[in-house]
């Protein structure tokens, strides 16, 4: 009898772990998109703070976004510190803090999205910017030079791990075909050759496809259908997927800036509503932004009407100050779903990668009580 009841205990601990882990993650991240910019989107979209649906989410982090040298981050530091667990240096995508920028290679560090790989679940990244932009590639390609689109593009094709990454969809495609072309790699044959459909519209994108590459030369369009088609092509992996979807939220152009960090939140409402409880989701940000609330009253639109094609600037919308560049203070990590319990108190962005690593079950995270 002793021996049952052992065995039923440790029958419901061995289920309480495997309940604990991420069979999916999904990643979302705001390029640029601090808590400012939050802070300013829902007041611009709902009339009231904290009304986004990342401000519900049940678990959350101030993540620092520190690099290797410097306190203000880029892209290229910011994200290689989220998917690999190491600090880098701006420029750099995917390597060491030891690479020179344009001149010499450091370590390749193992992104997030490899070690999926390598274990054989299937991976996607999805961005609104070029998809060679550093963002999306810190976390399928290695370089010391996040401008050098060709040879990180063409790392689509050559990957470490797996059979590389299964679903690409994202903007800048004339902009990587001259890229390669250039290095004497032909993305449609490439593509064909490596068992990926080669679309040039979300719409193309079928129900059967499993390995997609699709590229437009349009930044406008709709991250939702994009996420779901992603996920539905990612999904009939038993094994579970990573998916890393970026939308871009830098506020230089006020508007499109907020408009898009809305769009996202949508986006991950409705991937929250979509996906199974065995998906943790993540929403977080590489770097914050130069925006500020400065005023504004109850009742009263935040931003003025528009009086022209000419983007809003800070003189045109009083209420809200822009400056042009990222900032170095931390932003806003929320997450739901297995694994999300570990968000919580300030963390560093290299901290990102563990808690994506202990949800899926591949390493213990914390390993100290912190
Ligand atoms: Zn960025």
């Amino acid at each position: 009898m002793k021996h049952v009841f052992c065995l039923v205990a440790l029958f419901s601990l061995t289920t309480q772990i495997a309940q604990a882990q991420a069979r999916n993650v999904i990643l979302f991240l705001g390029d640029a998109c601090g808590i400012p910019t939050l802070n300013v989107a829902s007041i611009y979209r709902y009339g009231e703070p904290q009304k986004l649906f990342v401000q519900h989410m049940p678990y959350i982090a101030l993540m620092d976004t520190s690099t290797a040298d410097v306190w203000v981050t880029d892209s290229a530091a910011g994200m290689t510190a989220i998917v690999t667990g190491q600090k880098t240096k701006n420029g750099i995508i995917s390597q060491s803090a030891t690479a020179v920028r344009g001149k010499q290679d450091g370590e390749i560090l193992q992104t997030i999205l490899e070690h999926a790989e390598q274990r054989g679940l299937s991976t996607g990244v999805l961005s609104n910017m070029n998809i060679t932009d550093a963002t999306t590639a810190a976390c399928f390609a290695h370089s010391n030079d996040r401008r050098a689109a060709g040879p990180i593009f063409a790392q689509v094709f050559t990957p470490r791990f797996g059979d590389g990454v299964d679903v690409v969809i994202g903007a800048g495609r004339d902009l990587v075909l001259a890229a390669t072309e250039k290095i004497g790699v032909r993305v449609e044959s490439a593509a064909r050759e490596k068992g990926y459909a080669f679309y040039d519209s979300l719409q193309a994108i079928s129900e059967q496809d499993t390995r997609v590459i699709a590229l437009f030369n349009t930044h406008d369009f709709d991250v939702w259908q994009a996420t779901e088609r992603a996920i539905r092509a990612l999904s009939k992996n038993q094994k579970g997927y990573f998916l890393m979807v970026e939308w871009d939220a830098h506020t230089d152009n006020l508007k499109r800036g907020l408009k898009q960090t809305i769009e996202l939140d949508d986006a991950i409402r409705k991937t929250a509503d979509f996906v199974k409880s065995d998906t943790l989701i993540i929403f977080a940000a590489d770097h914050s932004f130069d925006i500020r609330l400065r005023g504004g009253k109850r009742s009263e639109p935040l931003l003025a009407e528009d009086k022209g094609s000419a983007p809003p600037t800070a003189q045109a919308v009083p209420n809200v100050r822009v400056d042009d560049g990222h900032t170095g203070e931390e932003v806003l990590v929320a997450a739901q779903g297995p694994g999300a319990e570990r968000v919580r108190g300030f963390i560093a962005n290299t901290d990102l990668f563990h808690i994506m690593m202990a949800a899926f079950g591949w390493e213990t995270w914390p390993k100290t009580t912190r």
